[in-house]
């Protein structure tokens, strides 16, 4: 059987795809002719974030019976042509969960240090101490939006901080909650409560600016807002509006509403906020997961 491989690919993933005598064939991104013509002869087609796979890619392949994407969010993949065929889709949804919990914890140390400001200054030539004094995290209290498989890694993290931890979530895991010593709480309570606020919910209409100018004001003055989840989350605008002014203390943000970030964007001419270009689940360790965890799903499925 052929398995197109559309993406890169951790290379142990690919060794088990040709372990299992399965031929692979692999062409990085190619756009959606190539990708018709590509996917003609094959059985699954393994992709990420990219190329898109469109009802056009699906009906044009004729023996497809899986599509793998390393990886979570199926954006990329029209579901309803998928479901129609009787073909599956397969993800790899936990594979990066410890790795964003590790960079939410990179983000909330670098704003409540000031970790990526004093670095700037030191470029510049600046000895900035005066202006890096920051704020210490243990006794604080941590308030987790969204307590699944990406907040439940952030709070184990927290317990080690010696942090109080407040939790909210439409869905509650008591067992879970009680392993780290969490609480669960309303919304506004946590936005009140803590120090360091960090989102870890999907992108749903009932999520879409969750984070809005009245949230912003409920929270602390000294407040660090955390969001490694996606863009949308937050209103952009309110957020620029509450940094500016000082109604909270700082923010890190791994996702945007507009991504790639334009340059220039108010955002990025704040020092109190630390931006990374969506990277929470950069990392080798991830990636491999993803990878091995997706293909794993494929053999299974074409060898049923
Ligand atoms: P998950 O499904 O395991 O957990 C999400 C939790 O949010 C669930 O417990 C769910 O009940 C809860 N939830 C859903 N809607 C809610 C609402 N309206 N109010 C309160 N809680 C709600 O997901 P996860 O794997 O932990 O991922 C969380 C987020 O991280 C997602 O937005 C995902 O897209 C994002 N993510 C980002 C990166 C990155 O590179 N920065 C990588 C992977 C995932």
């Amino acid at each position: 059987m052929k398995i197109l491989v559309a993406a890169p690919l951790h290379p142990k993933a690919i060794e088990l795809l040709k372990s299992e005598g399965f031929e692979v064939i692999y062409e990085e991104y190619p756009d959606e002719e190539r990708l018709i013509e590509l996917a003609k002869n094959v059985d699954a087609i393994i992709v990420r974030s990219k190329p898109k796979v469109t009802r056009k890619v699906i009906e044009a392949a004729e023996k497809l019976k899986v599509i793998g994407r390393a990886g979570v969010g199926l954006d990329n993949i029209d579901l309803e042509a998928a479901k129609e065929k009787g073909i599956e889709v397969v993800n790899s949804p936990a594979a990066s969960s410890r790795s964003v919990a590790e960079l939410t914890w990179a983000l909330i140390l670098a704003v409540a240090r000031k970790v990526a400001f004093a670095d700037r200054k030191m470029r510049e030539g600046v000895w900035a101490k005066k202006q890096c004094m920051g704020i210490e995290l243990e006794g604080k209290t941590i308030g987790i939006i969204g307590f699944g498989r990406i907040g439940y890694n952030v709070a184990k993290i927290a317990k080690g901080f010696g942090m109080r931890i407040l939790l909210y979530d439409v869905i509650k895991n008591y067992e879970k909650a009680e392993e780290v010593g969490g609480k669960f709480v309303e919304l506004e309570e946590l936005l009140r409560e803590s120090d360091v606020i960090t989102i870890h919910v999907p992108l749903l209409d009932s999520t879409y600016h969750l984070i809005n100018e009245e949230k912003l004001k409920l929270m602390k003055k000294n407040a660090i807002l955390i969001n490694p989840a996606r863009g949308p989350i937050v209103d952009t605008e309110a957020l620029v509006k509450a940094l500016k002014e000082g109604w909270i203390y700082g923010a890190g943000l791994d996702v945007f509403e507009e991504e790639p970030l334009p340059k220039d964007h108010p955002l990025t001419k704040l020092d109190n906020v630390v931006l990374t270009p969506h990277i929470g689940a950069s990392t080798w360790e991830a990636q491999e997961r993803a990878g091995v965890q997706v293909v794993e799903k494929v053999i299974e499925i074409l060898k049923q």
